[in-house]
């Protein structure tokens, strides 16, 4: 049997998409080989690749006028794009910290733009999301990046900022398709898919069209949005596999009822788990503020270190795996993406209750 694979990513996929991809891999839809196998530009592919993006598109509600690319380079090249592609040389481009991810972000742009932090949460351990009145923005910034979901700190913006003239950027990896959003509210975001969307290896960026004609800065063709825009996402090989396999997830997505649906599960699945940490007696804590706290990615302490270990192979003996904390956190974290079951996380809560009774 499949263990409760609580990974920050990649991340559990859904079952039903692990099956349908065994049993394609030979002989997909009878054409004797794998998709993997057949070109990209073939009909087969492009076939897959054009209803991935249909379907993407009416899983999350792209509007008409937004672009969407399938890209390789994960996240973090994204991060380092988006200056390439929309900021002058030199122009200020505000970045609003709210854990780990924020920092890289503004890592990347730093040799291109003047990036300036407009908030931070940095000096109270990234356990809130700065309050919005504090930013400072800048007049002419090239836009405002934020990251929607914080995957190692576990804090969420619940609102889209409203952040006036300068286009809001932001970064989904780990929170795309668990709610409905308001794309028109952004000019950019993107994700890695390694969470809620597929296999690592491949991420979407979804843009406003009128944004490509700006002129950003000297860049290679293959580091331009546009020309990957016009090149169908691929002007050199895709990773068809990767496409291939968050194509499935997207119809999962749908067929289990869409956007809405998960946000109804995401909201019961971390409401058990902090119910569990709040009502442990401090057994557990999470030192998120309980406003912004992440319903995807659930960062937890035990009340005594040296109970780490043991929680860990309990845990995975129990068939709860992946709950070690990233090591810039220590103690433990549960992913629930949208894949995660939630039979996975009422596991993972009785598990948590049972190990406190044992150890309390
Ligand atoms: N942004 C967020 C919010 C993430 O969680 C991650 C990875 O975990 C990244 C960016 C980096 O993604 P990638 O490894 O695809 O570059």
């Amino acid at each position: 049997p499949r263990a409760f694979n609580f990974s920050a990513g990649p991340a559990t996929l859904p079952e039903p998409v692990l099956r349908q991809a065994q049993e394609e891999m030979l002989d997909w839809h009878g054409v004797g080989a794998s998709i993997v196998e057949l070109s990209h530009r073939g009909p087969e592919f492009m076939g897959v690749a054009a209803e991935a993006e249909a379907d993407l598109r009416k899983l999350i509600g792209v509007p008409d006028d937004y672009a969407v690319l399938f890209t390789q380079g994960g996240a973090t090249a994204q991060q380092a794009l988006i200056a390439l592609n929309f900021a002058d040389p030199g122009q200020p481009a505000d970045y609003v910290i709210s854990g780990h991810w924020g920092k890289t972000a503004i890592k990347q742009v730093k040799p291109y733009v003047d990036a300036r932090i407009a908030a931070s949460s940095e000096s109270d351990g990234f356990r809130t999301i700065p309050d919005r009145a504090t930013w400072t923005l800048s007049d002419d910034a090239a836009y405002v990046h934020i990251t929607a979901n914080e995957t190692i700190h576990g804090v969420e913006f619940r609102d889209t900022p409203d952040v006036g003239a300068a286009p809001l950027f932001a970064d989904f990896s780990s929170s795309i398709a668990s709610e409905p959003i308001d794309i028109s509210k952004y000019g950019l975001i993107y994700a890695g898919a390694q969470k809620n969307l597929g296999p690592v290896g491949i991420s979407v960026v979804i843009l406003r069209r009128d944004l490509l004609e700006r002129a950003g800065q000297p860049r290679a063709d293959i580091f331009d949005y546009r020309s990957q825009l016009k090149g169908e996402s691929m002007l050199n090989t895709p990773p068809t596999w990767n496409w291939y396999l968050a194509g499935l997830v997207f119809k999962w997505m749908l067929a289990e009822g869409g956007v809405e649906e998960f946000a109804r599960r995401n909201a019961r699945k971390s409401a058990l788990l902090y119910s569990v940490i709040d009502g442990s007696g401090g057994f557990y804590r999470n030192e998120v503020g309980p406003a912004v706290r992440s319903r995807m990615n659930v960062p937890f302490f035990l009340h005594d270190e040296a109970l780490d270990k043991p929680f860990l192979k309990q845990a995975s003996e129990a068939g709860l795996i992946s709950l070690k904390g990233h090591r810039a956190l220590g103690g433990m974290r549960a992913s629930i993406y949208n894949a995660m079951p939630e039979e996975g996380v009422q596991a993972l809560a009785d598990f948590m209750q049972g190990f406190r009774k044992r150890h309390g």
